[in-house]
């Protein structure tokens, strides 16, 4: 089990300059790599048995060629052929598979600023104490984060923003592996329908999607209509583009935050939390004519990525079912299918056995029977049905546990919902 740790750094001249060298080396050299691979395979093409022989050149070859590159990290370099390696391993297993995988392309100057560089004898350490972080080539840097972390760190992944901002993303190894939960109780189960209007749904509770980036809408647009006004290349412009590169920083830092809490008091009050699966096509589908700041605000990816992580490190169980279930159509009463169900209908009654619903809570409670059943068909888990007659009764309390996710739910939603301005976590 791997997981991520992420700083922000805050590099002085120098080192900011030797990121920069390590950041175009690790490009440089991995499209030379990239190069001579294409160049071998040309040579041959007709010739497998020779081409499987062929050594390609090391990393030493290259800095005897290109002397420059003996400035840059060396093992960051070495993480960029073993890069290479696995783009292309990647592509021929989704070439066996049947999965369209792309064939690896040249990194461009205009690309993602970042390089990796591994551990390698004590080479990368973190210093909680004095909130520093070791890197080859760099040396001592600081960084400003509350958490601790005791597991061995495996590579890390220096990141340079558009709005010149610098983060590193350190990848752990988990001292041990987590048990899973192969008990759980039914009332630990939750399930939610997503859409772009309800974020989170289901028969108990609601919470709308949080707008952060339509609230700040406003300034988006003017930070862009100033962006626009100033002359091609000049200093102003810089000036502007940074600004609203800034801007967007901000909205996305908040949205993560927002998300990683969220996430994570989610996690810690359920044993099991089912989702639907959407595809691009389904997201699409939520997203169509609506503002591009909706779309932005609704991300059912980085929802689901840090929810499952975190579910995983607990032991619990995360499930996402099939976006072929019709989780909207079926009837959470009778299991009759409404064929005719359309997007636009909110509301709908069941032809088989009267009952109305409401098309996104009826959705979470046929997601959450279908994610019991996968529970306990797919992953062997026992659930246990909690009797309301004898469960909760003892002691001078009023409520029996039956009532326990409505509390939980909604006074977790409280604490997230939006509704103004401000934002208060
Ligand atoms: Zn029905």
């Amino acid at each position: 089990m791997i997981r991520a740790f992420n700083v922000r750094i805050y590099p002085n001249k120098t080192q900011r300059t030797q990121i920069h060298k390590t950041i175009g080396c690790s490009r440089f050299i991995y499209n030379q790599m990239l190069s001579e691979r294409k160049e071998v395979y040309e040579r041959f093409r007709d010739d497998k048995d020779a081409l499987k022989k062929h050594t390609y050149k090391t990393e030493k070859q290259y800095k005897v060629k290109f002397p420059f590159l003996k400035e840059a990290d060396s093992i960051a370099l070495q993480a960029s052929r073993e890069h290479l390696f696995k783009a292309y391993q990647n592509y021929f297993n989704g070439l066996k598979k049947g999965r369209k995988v792309g064939f690896p392309k040249f990194k461009s100057k205009k690309g993602k600023e970042t390089y990796t560089t591994k551990q390698t004898n004590g080479n990368i350490k973190i210093d909680f104490k004095r909130k520093k972080l070791k890197l080859p080539k760099l040396g001592w840097l600081s960084f400003n984060d509350k958490r601790v972390f005791s597991e061995e760190i495996k590579h890390a992944t220096i990141k340079k923003t558009k709005s010149n901002k610098y983060f590193v993303s350190l990848t752990l190894k988990a001292q041990e592996d987590v048990k899973e939960l192969q008990e759980v109780h039914e009332k630990d189960i939750t399930a939610f329908d997503m859409s772009a209007k309800n974020f989170l749904v289901n028969d108990l509770v609601k919470m709308e999607n949080p707008r952060f980036y339509r609230l700040e809408q406003k300034k988006t647009k003017k930070l862009s209509k100033e962006l626009s006004r100033k002359k091609k290349g000049s200093k102003n412009r810089e000036k502007a583009r940074l600004k609203l590169a800034r801007h967007y920083d901000t909205i996305y830092n908040r949205k993560k935050d927002w998300t990683h809490k969220l996430t994570r008091k989610l996690a810690d009050a359920f044993d099991a939390i089912i989702l639907e699966n959407l595809n691009v096509k389904g997201m699409q589908k939520f997203n169509s004519g609506l503002a591009k700041s909706v779309s932005l605000d609704f991300s059912w990816y980085q929802f689901t990525t840090y929810l499952k992580y975190k579910m995983e490190w607990l032991g619990k169980h995360f499930v996402l079912v099939d976006r072929f279930f019709a989780s909207s159509k079926l009837c959470s009463c009778c299991g009759w299918k409404n064929n005719n169900l359309t997007l636009r209908e909110r509301v709908w009654t069941c032809l088989d056995c009267g009952t109305t619903h409401e098309r996104d809570e009826n959705a979470s409670v046929n997601l959450r029977d279908e994610g019991i059943r996968i529970l306990k068909e797919e992953k062997y888990i026992t659930i246990i049905h909690d009797d309301k007659t004898t469960v909760g009764t003892t002691g001078s309390h009023a409520f029996g546990d039956d009532v326990r996710p409505k509390e939980i739910l909604q006074n977790l939603f409280g604490q997230f919902s939006r509704k103004k301005e401000s934002i208060t976590l």
